[in-house]
């Protein structure tokens, strides 16, 4: 299997050559060259198996050049109990993504028992064990450098914590997470994972490791990577759980599901949107947005307008307050026919500052078969949202996985069962949960009490050159 960029001008890699990096070296996202296709007896045969068994099932179709029984390994120590019961005494951690049913045909995938309570843990634990094995491979060390307003930051420091020949330098923005965020990071005492606390907002942190990763020469010499959500190791691994919540909602391959997800870089749905090109029967993929609601607006309307940080409102769920989906070309790139010189023309546009408008366009007229609905929820959507589940049955949800909720009750088709994925935990969002039902939410055991643990962290003002000196201080030559 052989990996091409989006934009159609960079050769063609296996899964080991992008693993490590990010950026295709036209400025495309890399997508295998053509989607693997899944038959109807291996889905029979799928259906039976176990986390693990699927996942190998699944990526040995895409990391085609890791040998199978390294490959088999590798994910056999990723999904286990062990990584994936830190959530809910009352869930089944045996299926490593229980699915928890409403009422018929309502279903919540559970995908954040991993150790930092969001559904990112699901790939970047697998990318932390990939990266460990091919950095050992090719004798290698990587420095990761990532700026985070909470979820992704502490998933990537939880995935690479103790990994021999990896570093994390991870920027935060000074004061702006929660407690809770703030203690899951900063308490983590290995001494490869380095957290700064940058005195400014998270746009100013994540504009220093823009800054960082241009300059070349010194990406190159300490060996500068970064693990956000374009890394399509990260994308593939998230194509295992549409798998799985299928197997668990329907009892024939016959059937047809909807997913619900709650988006924002759009890496999430597009593992599903993949998912569905490989042969899963899935009849609908309803895209859910808060009040950023970029995506939406680009399938209700066919225009996509990115609008900038200054315009990016701050919500009661955080991590989809985005308002350009870095995954989005993934998709693009198939409603146009995969036509790379075509997604180059778009881009050359959304790069600009500019949008783009596919009204008028065949790609308007494409659009349907892909069969994707989409809906945006509001702070008082989530907060409704949040107690209606809790009244009527009993659970207690986060606010992301309330946006997903809303809008997939809202959009499915009649008759379709809804699988709502679930995306974080009710514990990381405390705040928002007690406005809702007056009460805290219930936190996982090994987590009572982290805000009392001893912290460290570095404090640092948005100064680049700081910021490099740090690394070089840090980082063995
Ligand atoms: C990252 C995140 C999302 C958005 O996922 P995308 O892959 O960026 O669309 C939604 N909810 C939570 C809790 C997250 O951490």
């Amino acid at each position: 299997m052989k990996y091409i960029s989006t934009r159609g001008n960079a050769p063609a890699k296996s899964f080991t050559e992008i693993l490590l990096g990010g950026l295709a070296p036209d400025g495309g996202l890399y997508l295998p060259e053509q989607y693997p296709q899944v038959t109807r007896t291996e889905l029979d045969a799928w259906r039976k198996l176990s986390y693990a068994d699927l996942a190998y099932a699944v990526l040995s179709k895409f990391a085609t050049d890791i040998p199978a029984a390294d490959l088999k390994a590798i994910i056999a120590n990723t999904y286990t109990t062990a990584v994936y019961s830190n959530g809910r005494a009352d869930s089944d951690s045996t299926q490593i993504t229980p699915l928890r049913t409403l009422e018929p045909g309502v279903h919540i995938l559970e995908l954040s028992n991993g150790p930092t309570l969001a559904f990112k843990d699901m790939a970047m634990q697998l990318l932390g064990n990939l990266f460990e094995y091919a950095l050992d491979k090719q004798h290698e060390e990587l420095n990761i450098l990532g700026a985070t307003s909470g979820d992704t930051g502490s998933a990537a420091e939880y995935a690479m914590r103790g990994k021999r020949g990896i570093r994390v330098f991870m920027l935060s923005p000074n004061g702006k997470m929660s407690a809770f965020q703030r203690a899951q990071m900063y308490s983590l005492q290995d001494p490869n994972i380095f957290n700064i606390a940058i005195n400014g907002m998270f746009d100013d942190a994540q504009d220093m490791v823009k800054a960082v990763s241009n300059d070349h020469a010194f990406k190159a010499k300490y060996k500068i990577g970064t693990v956000n959500s374009i890394n399509w190791a990260r994308v593939s691994a998230q194509i295992v759980y549409y798998f799985k919540g299928y197997f668990a909602a329907t009892k024939s391959s016959d059937e047809q599901v909807a997913f619900s997800v709650p988006s924002g870089n759009f890496g999430n749905i597009c593992a599903g949107h993949i998912a569905r090109m490989m042969g899963l029967p899935i009849g609908q993929l309803i895209l859910a947005t808060n009040e950023n609601d970029v995506l939406d607006e680009f399938f209700r309307t066919g225009v996509y307008c990115p609008r900038g940080s200054a315009n990016t409102y701050e919500t009661s769920s955080p991590s989809m307050d985005i308002s350009k989906a870095s995954n989005f070309e993934r998709f693009v790139f198939d409603l146009v026919g995969r036509d790379g010189t075509k997604v180059r023309e778009i881009w050359s546009r959304v790069d600009a500052g500019g949008a783009f408008d596919i009204r008028h366009t065949p790609y308007w007229d494409a659009l349907p078969k892909f069969d994707f609905a989409s809906g945006k929820s509001t702070h008082l959507d989530r907060i409704k949202t949040i107690r209606e589940l809790w009244e009527e049955y009993g659970v207690m949800v986060d606010t992301h996985t309330a946006d997903g909720i809303k809008v997939g009750l809202e959009q499915r088709r009649p008759n379709l069962p809804l699988i709502c994925l679930e995306t974080a935990l009710p514990a990381k969002f405390e705040e928002t949960i007690v406005e809702a039902l007056g009460r805290r939410p219930e936190r996982p055991a090994a987590m009572e009490g982290i805000e009392n643990l001893p912290q460290r962290f570095e404090v640092m003002d948005a100064d680049v050159a700081k910021l490099k000196a740090f690394i070089a201080a840090h980082v063995p030559q």
